[in-house]
């Protein structure tokens, strides 16, 4: 493999992030061992997995000579907040175009959880209908940007590029130390997939570091159907550019339908059952959109005998918790009230 070390990284990140165990909630739910790994401490902006991402993206944008970062998500994205973050600690403009989609936090959905954010790391938001008043949105800001003399660098959408995604092969050769300092052989690795650059990464980071895991992703944004050949690209491309294998990767990831819900964002009362159970048992917060419909998955795979009580299977968070405040219509009360 060609090294990680030669290729343009900053350092956004607090790394490396916990890898804990999760006894009581295991003990809850008399299953088998459960990890998490806690990327939701990644410590910038509130944290969560784009910041890896990050780490690599916008130091191939500084190297560029960017001024002004842009990128696109939902009104909710904590991808937009991490960008909004990452950008003021490094100097850069942002400019976010938040098209609305998955929007189910009612009233606070503009106002609270991560736009709020957004706000006042100083980002520029653009609250904008749909993905064509996304398009003139962005076509704006370009012209804007180049009139003013400024440079800009566009992160798409999740910054699930292959040059985000290294941030997760980075991610993968951190976990296989930890595992293996912890003394044990992961099971299986669960996780939230959207725009699936997260996945691909840990994919191909796994297998560089010669750690045979499958890894599950639980589809939260579209189902596997239009993103799997999304991620297959991913993999290959950024197996390519570490000058990896870009052959043999069936059965080194899975791609799960049926926790998704009506749709992105949607809460379903998977999501919000796993959320307070994680929280009342561990005192740890999932969120609405991405690691509450995961844990919703991951529980729902252990009911059904998937992994057995000798097991040891890693939950990994991927953050997103600030979404939480943006859903307290949806999640006041719960299921005693
Ligand atoms: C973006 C995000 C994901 C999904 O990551 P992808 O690389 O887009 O698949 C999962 N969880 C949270 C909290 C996120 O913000």
């Amino acid at each position: 493999m060609r090294s990680l070390d030669s290729i343009p990284r900053l350092r956004l990140a607090h790394l490396p992030t916990p890898l804990e165990r999760l006894d009581r909630l295991a003990h809850r739910i008399a299953g088998p061992a459960i990890w998490a790994k806690r990327d939701d401490a990644t410590g910038l902006g509130l944290g969560g997995n784009k910041v890896r991402k990050l780490e690599f993206l916008l130091a191939e944008a500084l190297a560029q000579g960017a001024t002004t970062v842009v990128t696109v998500g939902g009104v909710q994205s904590n991808h937009a907040r991490q960008t909004a973050a990452a950008a003021a600690r490094l100097g850069l403009h942002c400019e976010l175009v938040l098209p609305r989609v998955g929007m189910h936090g009612g009233e606070l959905h503009e106002r609270n959880g991560n736009v709020l954010l957004d706000q006042l790391f100083g980002a520029r938001v653009h609250i904008v209908a749909d993905a064509v008043a996304a398009g003139s949105a962005m076509g704006e800001i370009r012209a804007r940007v180049a009139r003013e003399g400024g440079t800009l660098a566009f992160v798409p959408a999740g910054g699930s590029t292959p040059t985000g995604s290294l941030g997760y092969v980075a991610a993968a050769l951190e976990f296989a130390d930890q595992a293996r300092a912890a003394g044990f052989k992961p099971t299986a690795i669960v996780l939230a997939a959207s725009t699936g650059g997260t996945l691909a990464g840990l994919v191909v980071g796994l297998r560089a570091a010669g750690l045979e895991v499958p890894v599950l992703g639980i589809m939260v944004y579209e189902p596997a159907a239009q993103v799997g050949p999304v991620i297959a690209r991913l993999i290959d491309q950024t197996a390519e550019r570490l000058g990896l294998d870009r052959e043999g990767w069936e059965g080194r990831y899975e791609l799960l339908d049926g926790y998704l819900g009506p749709g992105y964002g949607a809460p379903t009362p998977g999501m919000i059952a796993a959320l307070r159970l994680v929280a009342e048992s561990e005192g740890l917060l999932l969120d609405p959109v991405y690691t509450g419909k995961a844990m919703a998955g991951l529980l729902d795979l252990i009911e059904r005998r998937r992994f057995g009580s000798g097991d040891s299977v890693v939950f990994w968070h991927t953050g997103g918790a600030p979404g939480l405040f943006a859903y307290a219509d949806a999640l006041a009360g719960g299921a005693d009230s």
